[in-house]
């Protein structure tokens, strides 16, 4: 594990915090695992896919970090008292929450069913509801806690053929700028990262849907997803790891109700 006393010094040094991941079982969560632990966390990988949390704890505990991979449905308030529990239970306690679960569609609207909405709704708004309603007594208590959750830049702005996912990650938005003010007089501090395109597992299905509507391949589909990135290049699940690697550490212990942009300047201009 690259984790030497050099590193320490001008990184985001996370060492002895317990850091919980939802949905850290693939893409971007995955990443952001990996850099919490290499930035000296311990890290709590909780999944709806309990062998994809383990399959990410096992590959940071054999680097060297300490991990544990935990079944989690964060739709479910039951399912989040119980992960965090059991990551209470064996690391002493959770200082920072990264809640990153989610799913997406592109559905035109008037094909949108109610189970549509509701199933989009439930894990992206209402999973960061369970998950942070669960770990926020014990900050409370201590008088210390990080949270950050992974909204979009389509939390900022409304793109067509998403309304289900706009509409969740706007809400995403406002619990944390809500939170933040509400969680301060307990320094706890609320944020959002705003990842752009990211190339992971939840792009493929939307890929193909692109290609059969524009007639097109579905590299063609994603050269077009990539176009308007004023970088000229997708982010990679690391380059939201080390953004909120640096929220969830203490120095950013004035950061709170903020949204971080890591899209390669993308809807910034
Ligand atoms: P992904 O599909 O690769 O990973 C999502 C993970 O969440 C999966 O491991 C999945 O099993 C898990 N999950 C799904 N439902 C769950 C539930 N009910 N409870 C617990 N875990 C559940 O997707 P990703 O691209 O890594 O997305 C991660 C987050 O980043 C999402 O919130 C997404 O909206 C956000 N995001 C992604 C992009 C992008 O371009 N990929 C851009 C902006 C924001």
């Amino acid at each position: 594990m690259p984790h030497n006393q050099w590193r320490l010094t001008v990184v985001a040094d996370l060492t002895g915090k317990v850091i919980l991941v939802t949905g850290g079982g693939s893409g971007i969560g995955a990443g952001i695992a990996k850099v919490v632990a290499e930035h000296g966390a311990q890290v709590v990988i909780t999944d709806i896919r309990l062998e994809a949390a383990e399959s990410i704890a096992t590959e940071i505990t054999s680097a060297g970090g300490l991990a544990l991979g935990l079944q989690h449905d964060v739709t479910s308030g039951d399912s989040s008292r119980g992960v965090v529990a059991d990551a209470t239970k064996r690391f002493g306690r959770v200082d920072g929450l990264v809640n990153n679960a989610g799913i997406s569609n592109r559905v035109p609207f008037n094909e949108m069913d109610e189970d549509e909405w509701n199933r989009v709704i439930n894990v992206n708004l209402n999973g960061v509801f369970h998950t942070t309603r669960a770990v926020v007594d014990q900050m409370i208590e201590r008088r210390s806690g990080r949270i950050v959750s992974n909204a979009s830049f389509v939390g900022l702005r409304g793109i067509p053929l998403f309304s289900h996912y706009c509409a969740s990650k706007f809400g995403v938005m406002g619990l944390t700028q809500s939170l933040a003010v509400e969680l301060a007089p307990y320094d706890i501090t609320v944020n959002a990262v705003l990842p752009g395109v990211v190339r992971t597992p939840l792009w493929e299905p939307m890929l193909d849907k692109a290609a059969a509507a524009g007639g097109i391949t579905r590299e063609e589909a994603w050269a077009g997803a990539i176009a308007p990135i004023p970088l000229g290049r997708p982010q990679e699940p690391d380059d939201i790891g080390e953004a909120v690697a640096f929220l969830l550490s203490d120095k950013a212990r004035n950061i709170t109700g903020a949204s971080m942009n890591v899209t390669g300047g993308q809807l910034l201009h």
